[in-house]
């Protein structure tokens, strides 16, 4: 924003417009209930402070991170706001829940045991599926068999994760859909969250009481195969710090995994693996620099990055090349990093000038 942060060798720019936009395109889609912010892992690397702020700026007053200490670094900026902890309240953090108003996700029997007769809304995490957290099938037995264990636990929202949301014909949704709507029989007259991004796609079945949208807002295509319904959020730029001339047959990087067919033009940019940006990206991706493709030649090393630029002379020490942005989505750059958007963004690491737009 300040003419400084232009002057480091990486700069992140976050468009709060365009996430506000998100949020408000995602809530027009879910209109059974509310849409809340995921903003766990810092706002999926972006920066938790700013996009929660820009998110209860617009209306947003439910928001999820997965740790404690996430919740507390964000609780004064959406005051009021349910903010709910998705890890659960590990043993010994109770008192942090109650002195900050947070949420506990509960998704075990000891949890449940562990928040009874505390006087704290809560919400119970049934696992439909994914096996990793939330109460199954034999622990909803034993809590229908002995109602007590509930007895002390206001319950604001009953909650299940899809496992392929983002698959929208895998038959697991429509399977996780009738799970969580028998369990939910089972809490009669408690609200119900469902959706995360891309199950807000998947139709008015999967809708509920509370949407928990993270992926979409930031821009990460919540229908993959089909055009990205969403806006573009981040942009990523480093600047040149050295052009180097090299002869046919040289070698760049380390372990010499690209070798120059001709004599070549090699820029060095600011950016490595430390800063998040995928080693898995050595001689895979590309930059843009001024609508061109640069290739990314050897390997990406910790700091450093090459590309060829020998069809753009006009790149000279302190150029910027474009790394995501118009033209280079997030989710192609994930795709040739043979991963996903989700890991791309929360592994932007905290080395960037960090740039936000209103
Ligand atoms: C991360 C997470 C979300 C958000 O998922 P997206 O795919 O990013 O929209 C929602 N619910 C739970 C339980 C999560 O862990």
């Amino acid at each position: 924003m300040t003419a400084m942060t232009h002057t480091e060798g990486a700069v992140l720019t976050v468009d709060l417009g365009a996430l506000v936009a998100n949020w408000r395109d995602l809530a027009a889609r879910h209109p059974s209930g509310p849409t809340a912010g995921v903003v766990k892992a810092n706002g999926y690397g972006l920066g938790a402070g700013p996009v929660a702020a820009a998110l209860y700026a617009a209306g947003c007053r439910h928001f999820f991170v997965a740790h404690l200490a996430e919740a507390l670094a964000i609780r004064d900026i959406v005051p009021g706001a349910m903010l709910a902890v998705l890890n659960g309240p590990i043993p010994g953090t109770e008192p942090g829940y109650v002195a900050h108003g947070l949420t506990p996700v509960l998704g075990s029997l000891d949890d449940i045991a562990r928040w009874a007769g505390r006087d704290v809304p809560a919400i119970l995490h049934v696992d439909t599926g994914m096996n990793r957290l939330g109460v199954d099938g034999r622990d909803l037995a034993t809590l229908r068999a002995d109602p007590a264990l509930l007895g002390g636990v206001s319950l604001r929202y009953v909650m299940t994760h899809l496992v392929s949301a983002e698959v929208a014909d895998d038959p697991d949704n429509a399977r996780q859909r009738e799970a969580f709507a028998a369990v939910c029989g089972v809490f009669p007259g408690v609200a119900r969250s469902f959706a995360n991004s891309s199950g807000i796609f998947l139709g008015p079945g999967f809708a509920s009481d509370l949407a928990r949208p993270g992926a979409a807002l930031y821009g990460i295509n919540p229908t993959p195969g089909a055009p990205n319904p969403m806006r573009a959020v981040v942009g990523l730029r480093t600047r040149v710090l050295q052009v180097r001339a090299i002869a046919a047959g040289e070698s760049v990087g380390y372990n010499a995994t690209w070798r120059a067919a001709r004599p070549s033009l090699i820029a060095t940019a600011c950016i490595g693996y430390a800063d998040g940006w995928p080693r898995a990206l050595s001689n895979r991706g590309h930059a843009i620099f001024d609508g061109r493709v640069v290739p990314l030649v050897g390997r990406v090393s910790m700091d450093l990055t090459t590309f060829d630029v020998t069809e753009c002379p006009q790149i000279v020490p302190g150029s910027w090349l474009d790394l995501i942005g118009p033209g280079l989505p997030v989710d192609d750059i994930a795709g040739s990093a043979a991963t996903n958007g989700y890991e791309i963004l929360t592994s932007l690491g905290p080395r960037y000038a960090r740039v936000y737009l209103p």
